[in-house]
């Protein structure tokens, strides 16, 4: 049977090229990189690199970044980190009910730390709006976190909008923007769009699990919640992951250099998938439907069929998908986006999440489609109201 993935979101499958690169240096360029002799030199040098292509892409120094094994470990360095360093400024912080678990849990923990949290609301497309921001903001808000595509629904969130709205309250409170499932997708700036702190994940961008980084501006002060080595100037202690990092620096690449074909291209798929899946009595989008949101994630609620269900129905027809977030854990749970935007229970439960990468295609997208118009009248026989 022919196999049809649907939940990059999740994760997504290793560039061929990442693959061979990666093989490549776990056989020949494996010195520790910060070994003295030739085989760390080459190390070295490959990681060199990779900072160069990822700075490059984002409009950043080298300098800047600092290499995670996943995005959460970014997600918890920055907001740990920047806690833990500037808590003599103030003790609050600001972020959003749509958040990943690696934000909202690192946030509870830091409420038990003695930190005040402060959860903006967000409208039914899951938007924040920047002058809620900056009425939040205060004289001791240390951070705002706020994503930049968010990985249940795909809204992506004015982040340009919100630094600025920040740094015009108070220029001292630090921006993090989780866009674990926006690099790749979306052309992010830093810089430009008022971000101190930038979280990205590789397995969510064809490059290997156990890879990541997190951009840290200048003069951002953030702590070590690693001790050891003192590796990346002390940011992030324990040895490189060589493969892994140039393998994400060259799947960044790819993604960029093609980058607005593929992304019209996924619009396209998206557009006509949706315009045939609503055909189907009572199916809903949830989210954007237009090009301000995502162009790769389409939430579908099925009104009188369990999410579950459907998934385990279109698995049987090759088709992989989600149910809710999968990427938050196989625990079962409420969807904390879902909820935040104002869904019924029973549409909770009926919500599946169609995730696409590059590595989609018309066909599959076809197929997906046949298989919920042909799936959801039958199941909709088998369930009670
Ligand atoms: N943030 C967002 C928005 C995500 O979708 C994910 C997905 O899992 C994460 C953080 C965590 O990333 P990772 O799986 O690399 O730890």
């Amino acid at each position: 049977m022919r196999e049809i993935y649907l939940d990059n979101s999740a994760t997504t499958r290793c560039f061929p090229e990442v693959a061979e690169l990666m093989s490549r240096i776990y056989l020949e360029d494996y010195g520790n990189p910060s070994s003295m002799h030739h085989k760390g030199v080459e190390a070295e040098k490959e990681i060199r690199n990779a900072r160069q292509i990822l700075a490059g892409i984002l409009k950043v120094q080298p300098g800047n970044l600092v290499f995670t094994s996943c995005g959460t470990e970014g997600d918890n360095l920055a907001l740990i980190g920047c806690a833990m360093a500037n808590q003599r400024k103030g003790r609050h912080l600001i972020t959003t009910p749509i958040e990943h678990p690696a934000v909202l849990e690192t946030m509870k923990y830091l409420e038990t730390q003695g930190f005040e949290v402060t959860i903006l609301p967000v409208d039914r497309q899951g938007l924040v709006d920047p002058a809620d921001v900056a009425s939040a903001v205060r004289e001791d808000t240390i951070l705002v976190s706020v994503m930049h595509t968010n990985n249940e629904i795909g809204t992506v969130e004015p982040v340009a909008e919100i630094g600025e709205a920040i740094k015009a309250k108070n220029p001292a409170t630090l921006f993090h923007v989780d866009a674990v499932q926006g690099f790749g997708k979306a052309r992010i700036y830093p810089k430009r769009m008022k971000i101190d702190l930038l979280t990205v994940s590789g397995h969510k961008i064809h490059a290997a699990k156990g890879t990541g980084f997190l951009y840290v501006g200048d003069k951002v002060r953030i702590q070590n919640i690693l001790f050891g080595g003192g590796q990346q100037k002390g940011l992030r202690s324990g040895t490189e992951n060589t493969a892994g990092t140039a393998g994400m620096a060259l799947a960044a690449k790819m993604l960029y250099d093609s980058f607005d074909t593929d992304i019209e291209r996924l619009y396209g798929l998206r557009d006509a998938f949706i315009a045939r899946v609503t055909r189907i009595p009572g199916v809903k989008i949830n989210g954007k439907t237009d090009h301000s949101g995502a162009p790769h994630i389409i939430s579908v609620t099925v009104p009188g069929v369990r999410a579950e269900v459907l998934l385990h129905a279109l698995e049987d027809k090759g088709v992989y998908v989600s149910a809710g977030s999968a990427c938050a854990s196989n625990r079962p749970h409420v969807s904390g986006t879902l909820t935040a935007i104002g869904l019924d229970k029973e549409d909770l439960d009926s919500t599946i999440r169609i995730s696409m990468s590059v590595m989609t295609t018309e066909g599959d997208m076809e197929a997906a489609a046949a298989a919920l118009e042909e799936i959801v009248p039958f199941l909709r026989r088998y369930t009670r109201h």
